[in-house]
C-alpha cells in the first residue's frame, strides 16, 4: 500500500508507447500536434520545485520535441522563457506558450529563421529584452533528412542542415555571450549520432560531432568567465523532426524498437536533465554531454 509520502515504481519499459508506430509523414519541420501519438512533453506530469526560480531562459526549438519539454519544465521550475521556432509551427508554440503562462511565469515566442546570422542576432536581443537578460541559453533546434546516399545530398540541403545545427549555435552563442553573467549556463543538443552515426545521416551525424566539440572547446574557453557549458545526447525520441523525414517511413513504424527499453523516448524523459544542467547545483558540471538514449549508443 503507498502512503502520501511515496510515489509509485515506474517501470521505464511499459511507461511509454512501443512499436509498431503507424506511417504519418508531414512536412519539415512537422508539428507535434499532428503526431499520432502525440507525444509526452511533461505536460500533464512534470513538477518543478523551484530550481530555476527567477532564471531567464532561451531556447531554439522550443515549440515541441525536447526543447518543448525543457521549456515546460523551466517555467514550472520558476524561469521566464523565450521559445524560438519556424512561423509555420505557431500552432506548437502557442501551446507551449500557454502553459508557461499557466505556470505563473512570463512565455514569450519569438518565431523565425536560425539559418541567417541577422535574424540570430536579431532574436538575442530580443530575447534579452523581453526577459529582462538571459542567463540560461539552450541551441536545441535542429534540422534532420535522412538520405540514402551521399550522392543525392545536393548542396543546398547540406547547407540547411550546417546553417541550423552548427552555424546558428555560433551565431546565437556569439551574439549571447556579451549579455550572459557569470554563473549562466549554454546547453547544446547533440545526438547519439555524434558517436555512432548511421548511414543514412551523413550530414546531420557530422553537426551533431560539431556539437559536441562546440561543448568541449568553448566549455574551457569560459570557464574561467564563470560560464558554464554542456550538452544533451539524446537516442531515439518521439518528435516531429523523425516524422518529417528525419527517418525514411519504414524506420517511424520500428521507431526505437532497437533500444534495450525496446521503444523511442519520450521529450518529457529528457526534461529533468535539462533543469540539471542549467540548475546552479550543477555548478561542477562543464563541458559535459549527458547521454539518454534507452541503452544504446555514447557517451
Ligand atoms: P523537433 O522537431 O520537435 O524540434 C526541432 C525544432 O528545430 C523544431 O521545432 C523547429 O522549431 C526548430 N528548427 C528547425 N529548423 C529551424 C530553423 N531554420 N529556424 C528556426 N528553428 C528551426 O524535434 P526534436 O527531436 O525535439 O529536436 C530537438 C533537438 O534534438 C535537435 O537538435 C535534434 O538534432 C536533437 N535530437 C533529436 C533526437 C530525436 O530522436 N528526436 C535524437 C537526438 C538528438
Ligand atoms: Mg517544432
Amino acid at each position: 500500500m503507498l502512503n502520501q509520502n511515496q510515489k509509485p515504481l515506474v517501470s521505464p519499459l511499459d511507461k511509454y508507447p512501443k512499436p509498431p508506430f503507424v506511417k504519418q509523414p508531414q512536412e519539415v519541420p512537422g508539428l507535434a500536434s499532428k503526431m499520432n501519438p502525440i507525444p509526452d512533453h511533461g505536460e500533464k506530469s512534470y513538477k518543478g520545485s523551484g530550481r530555476l526560480l527567477g532564471r531567464k531562459a532561451l531556447i531554439t526549438g522550443g515549440d515541441s520535441g525536447i526543447g518543448r519539454a525543457a521549456a515546460i519544465a523551466y517555467a514550472r521550475e520558476g524561469a521566464d522563457v523565450v521559445i524560438n521556432y519556424l512561423p509555420q509551427e505557431q500552432s506548437d508554440a502557442d501551446e507551449v506558450l500557454a502553459l508557461i503562462e499557466e505556470a505563473g511565469r512570463k512565455g514569450f515566442g519569438i518565431p523565425g529563421d536560425i539559418t541567417t546570422e541577422d535574424f540570430c542576432k536579431k532574436l538575442v536581443a530580443e530575447a534579452a529584452d523581453k526577459l529582462g537578460g538571459i542567463d540560461i541559453l539552450v541551441n536545441n533546434a535542429g534540422h534532420q533528412q535522412a538520405v540514402d546516399s551521399l550522392l543525392d545530398i545536393s548542396s543546398a540541403n547540406f547547407d540547411t542542415t550546417m546553417k541550423t545545427n552548427v552555424y546558428a549555435p555560433f551565431w546565437i552563442t556569439k551574439a549571447a555571450l556579451p549579455l550572459l553573467p557569470e554563473g549562466s549556463v549554454i546547453i547544446a543538443t547533440s545526438s547519439v549520432q555524434a558517436y555512432d552515426p548511421s548511414e543514412n545521416l551523413f550530414d546531420y551525424a557530422q553537426t551533431k560531432a560539431a556539437n559536441v566539440a562546440f561543448v568541449k572547446s568553448l566549455a574551457k574557453q569560459l570557464g574561467p568567465k564563470g560560464i558554464r557549458v554542456n550538452g544533451v545526447a539524446p537516442g531515439p525520441v518521439w518528435t516531429p523532426l523523425q516524422t518529417s523525414g528525419g527517418q525514411p517511413q519504414d524506420a517511424i513504424v520500428n521507431f526505437g524498437e532497437v533500444t534495450p527499453l525496446g521503444r523511442p523516448g519520450q521529450p518529457a524523459e529528457l526534461a529533468s536533465i535539462y533543469v540539471q544542467l542549467a540548475d546552479s547545483d550543477a555548478s561542477f558540471a562543464t563541458g559535459q554531454i549527458y547521454g539518454a538514449a534507452g541503452g544504446n549508443g555514447h557517451p
